[in-house]
């Protein structure tokens, strides 16, 4: 039996992305795969409207990140009036343009939380991953991180091509000082959806890893906390996407798209508004866009009649279109969904693959020729 979505609270969290330009090319990078046909940006007079409206209607929390955040001259002014509002404020970069000038004028701004990327521990993997040379600017960046009195967040997407290094990921991040380090295995979506067979760990290397992640949680104890993002498509599960749609989570994309979760907009069929045309209130309690996966009562079978339906509220939206070419469907990563074989099937296509070849297959970075190129005819593996 499903049920009608009740009246939703307020959006707690409000992601501003601020901008999709970026100096990385991550090949497991988040924005979505045609973000080079999104050149538009909301102005400064923008961002501070929807930082006031998202205020207004009970958001505490104000993620800015990107692309990078620091590529925005105005992000001083954007910060200071999120921290006059009164926002926990907190910045997702990869560190490149973050001096100690710039530093200091963001925490003058009022600026809460930094979060760092590092790709890898070791120089060639981070630089190979980003195709950049970057890893030694992120080293600098995370001493200004710390003479700011900032708490270190450190966050590594982890996957096949890293998740070896973890007991030196680890390692590296205790000798930084870090407090928190986040080892976020890697969700398939945009760009790592593209480059899956590469990137899918096996279950051996997932096991190994989350033994050391146990082993150096015993042994640091509280002085830092790590946080392992558990893989999906490996445990059979669904997991309760961005908290519940339209639950908690409010995310405004650079040219000022609203949306319930970043990826969002690679779902067909459904129209989301923009916050030059409509309030962030109307765009949270009355847009189509926010209401049409709330709540359980859009479920088909296998979810409408499960006892675990308020728990995960079926899992991810988009990782249903994307392997089951259907929004409403279960999460085909539940071994409930008739999709899951799809789930299955791809893990054991990459674990099948020879490690040795991993980096000699052509990888696909994330720039904007083949944002470009993939736009033109987005392919869905396994589909
Ligand atoms: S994942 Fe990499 S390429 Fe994507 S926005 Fe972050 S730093 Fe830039
Ligand atoms: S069938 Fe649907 S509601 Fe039940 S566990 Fe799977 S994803 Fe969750």
């Amino acid at each position: 039996m499903t049920t009608v979505a009740p009246r939703p609270g307020p959006p707690l969290w409000l992601l501003a992305e601020l901008t999709y330009r970026c100096p990385l090319h991550c090949v497991f990078c988040f924005n979505p795969v045609d973000f080079a046909q999104q050149e538009n940006e909301l102005g400064t007079e923008d961002w501070l409207r929807v930082l006031r409206e998202g205020r207004e209607l009970g958001a505490v929390q104000c993620g800015l990140s990107g692309g990078e955040p620091l590529l925005r001259d105005d992000l001083e002014i954007i910060i200071a009036e999120a921290a006059r509002l009164g926002y926990y404020t907190n910045l997702l970069t990869s560190g490149v343009g973050l001096t100690a000038q710039r530093a200091a004028a963001l925490k003058a701004a009022g600026l809460d939380h930094v979060q760092l990327s590092f790709q890898d521990s070791t120089r060639e993997m981070n630089d190979f991953l980003s195709h950049t040379k970057t890893f030694e600017l992120k080293n600098r960046v995370a001493k200004i991180i710390k003479d700011q009195g900032w708490p270190m967040v450190l966050n590594v997407v982890i996957h096949r091509m890293n998740i070896d290094h973890i007991d030196r990921i680890i390692e590296m991040a205790h000798e930084m000082g870090a407090e928190y380090l986040e080892l976020a295995n890697t969700q398939y979506y945009s760009w790592a959806f593209v480059n899956r067979d590469q990137l899918l760990p096996t279950h051996e290397q997932l096991r190994h890893a989350e033994e050391v992640t146990d082993a150096w949680r015993k042994r640091l104890g509280e002085r830092m906390r790590i946080f392992f993002v558990a893989p999906d498509y490996h445990e059979g599960k669904a997991k309760k996407c961005v908290n519940g749609w339209g639950r908690m989570f409010l995310t405004v994309a650079p040219d000022g798209t609203a949306l319930p979760c970043h990826t969002a907009k690679m779902l067909p069929g459904l129209e989301f508004p923009n916050v030059n045309a409509h309030s962030l209130r109307e765009i949270w309690f009355d847009s189509e866009g926010f209401n049409r996966y709330r709540g359980t009562g859009w479920m088909k079978e296998p979810c409408a009649s499960c006892d675990q339906r308020e728990q995960d509220l079926g899992g991810c939206r988009c990782q249903a279109y994307l392997l089951a070419q259907d929004a409403a469907a279960a999460d085909p990563v539940c071994a409930k969904s008739p999709d899951h074989h799809r789930v299955v099937e791809a893990v054991a296509h990459a674990a099948a693959r020879d490690p040795a070849a991993l980096t000699e297959h052509p990888l696909v970075f994330r720039d904007p020729a083949n944002s470009r190129r993939l736009s033109a005819a987005f392919v869905t593996p396994h589909a």
